[in-house]
């Protein structure tokens, strides 16, 4: 890390905050605690560069001043912002930003308004019994899931910067203290609609919607429609969200109504991991003890989700309620379909389909179920695809220690793969593209992450992100970072 003295044009945002203009009573203007040592121990170089941010300029102690929330840059409003929610199924009328504070906006290199946040920065009028911190584990891990989900394809909030404050922070233990800088196209969340409709605060939640239409669906803008369009539009890309999840084997964990983002972004990484072998029932977080958020719940519940924003909107779809409620109820219960349509056009791909037949659902949903019960690794399984598709079979039948259901089905897709004039190699190649050889592994996750808090080493830390940052390319050489997590330790907990 390199520290620019002096440099008085160092850190320049250049921020243009329309949360804060627009949507006052939306927010409280808050202030982040003072960290007493901060230290920059991750700076996401290639995304600040996305920003439009110096990135040498933001490797400094400067940068760890600004990103810990010691120092506000010119131009930054920082604010808490108000939000609702139901957790679990039960509602919360007050939640809000209770441990982060939004520094701004800025626009990005490719035109896009991006939400700059610390998380971790201290207690603020949302925090009810909460401290307000962030522990420096559970930062880095929402940094490097983010960043892997990003180069999987699949939209995510990102990370810019992790700082460790140099206090400690109480849970079960003393632990040190960290602050996480996240960009995300928007933090607004189906419980900031929630907050205001439980208030019975129709005006804004016209406002939030008009913004929320201004900011991240400009094409609704006039359309006489435009609130049901805009339900239709979060219901689309939730379903394209959730069935990329679905593709990857990723379990957020607490698909609460504040953790689903309009923009159609994953956000708030916590309990969150990848599966290992393939499960529907998977559940890795120690509160969800009903298997509410498991693997295949995951459709369910973000139309459950989209059910509550459709309820916030009723008054605006239409003033008769009937009429409201019948048109709303139309949208949300073509989630399913929207969500299948989503799925089946990412599995073609992962099967090795470049044509588009009407069994193509069943021949998919028959591999994940010859998987099933048989411990057979979901990424591996979809990886050695791609050889099966060349002649070789071995990798693929060694996953299951009777192949027999394997068999069966690879006759089906051999039948299907020669109804289409594609070369084999080319064939395997365009599979490997889509079917990931690295996800973040839950043993790997936490090797990194104890060598990082524990002994303040983060060399595995960058190894993995590097590794994860290209989770398409074989990396031979990091050819164990692939595999599964060994006999034994399969039963992972998150907290
Ligand atoms: P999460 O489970 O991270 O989605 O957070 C749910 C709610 O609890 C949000 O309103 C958070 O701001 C709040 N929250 C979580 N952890 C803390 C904390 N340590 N201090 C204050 N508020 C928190
Ligand atoms: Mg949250």
């Amino acid at each position: 890390m390199t520290y620019v003295p002096n440099n008085p044009t160092a850190a320049v945002f250049a921020f243009d905050n329309t949360y804060a203009r627009e949507l006052e009573g939306f927010y409280v203007p808050w202030k982040a605690a003072q960290a007493a040592q901060p230290r920059l121990v991750l700076l996401n170089r290639e995304l600040a560069e996305e920003l439009g941010l110096d990135a040498d300029a933001l490797d400094s102690e400067e940068g760890a001043r600004i990103f810990v929330g010691n120092e506000t840059p010119e131009g930054s409003l920082p604010l808490a912002q108000a939000y609702a929610g139901h957790q679990f199924g039960g509602f919360v009328p007050q939640l809000g930003d209770g441990r982060a504070l939004l520094l701004g906006e800025v626009i990005d290199q490719k035109g896009r308004r991006r939400d700059i946040q610390l998380k971790g920065s201290g207690s603020t009028p949302f925090s009810r019994a909460g401290d307000g911190r962030a522990a420096l584990g559970p930062v880095l891990r929402e940094y490097l899931i983010g960043e892997a989900m990003h180069a999987l394809g699949i939209p995510t909030t990102r990370a810019l910067a992790a700082v460790v404050t140099g206090e400690p922070v109480y849970r079960e233990t003393a632990l040190p203290g960290a602050v996480l800088t996240r960009v995300a196209a928007s933090h607004i969340r189906v419980g900031t609609f929630q907050f205001f409709a439980a208030r019975g605060d129709q005006a804004k939640v016209r406002r939030l919607a008009d913004y929320v239409i201004d900011r991240h669906y400009p094409e609704l803008k006039g359309h006489a429609d435009r609130y049901l369009r805009l339900l239709e539009r979060v219901r689309d890309v939730q379903a394209a969200l959730i069935a990329g999840w679905m593709h990857v084997g990723f379990i957020h964990g607490v698909m609460n109504t504040d953790n689903m983002a309009i923009s159609g972004e994953t956000i708030d990484y916590g309990p969150c991991a990848f599966m290992d072998h393939y499960d529907p029932a998977t559940v890795f977080s120690s509160i969800d003890t009903l298997g509410r958020y498991a693997y295949a719940n995951q459709p369910r519940i973000a139309q459950w989700n989209l059910a509550r924003l459709a309820e916030t909107l009723l008054p605006l779809i239409d003033a008769d309620q009937n009429r409201a409620i019948a048109r709303a109820s139309e949208v949300v219960n073509a989630f399913p379909e929207q969500y299948g349509r989503q799925w089946l056009k990412g599995m073609r791909p992962k099967l090795g389909l470049a044509s588009e037949e009407e069994a193509d659902f069943n021949l998919a949903t028959g591999f994940l179920n010859s998987m099933e019960g048989k411990k057979v690794d979901y990424t591996l399984a979809f990886r050695y695809l791609a050889d099966a598709a060349l002649g070789q079979e071995e990798p693929i039948r060694a996953q299951f220690a009777d192949a027999s259901a394997y068999d069966l089905w690879s006759g089906h897709w051999r039948a299907r793969l020669s109804r289409e004039s594609v070369a084999p190699l080319e064939r395997a190649q365009a599979m490997r593209r889509v079917n990931p050889a690295f996800i973040p592994r839950n043993h790997r996750v936490e090797q990194a992450l104890s060598a990082a808090v524990e002994r303040g080493d983060y060399a595995p830390f960058r190894t993995l992100l590097n590794i994860l940052s290209r989770p398409f390319d074989g990396q031979p050489e990091f050819a164990d970072f692939g595999q599964p997590t060994p006999e034994g330790q399969e039963r992972y907990q998150t907290f």
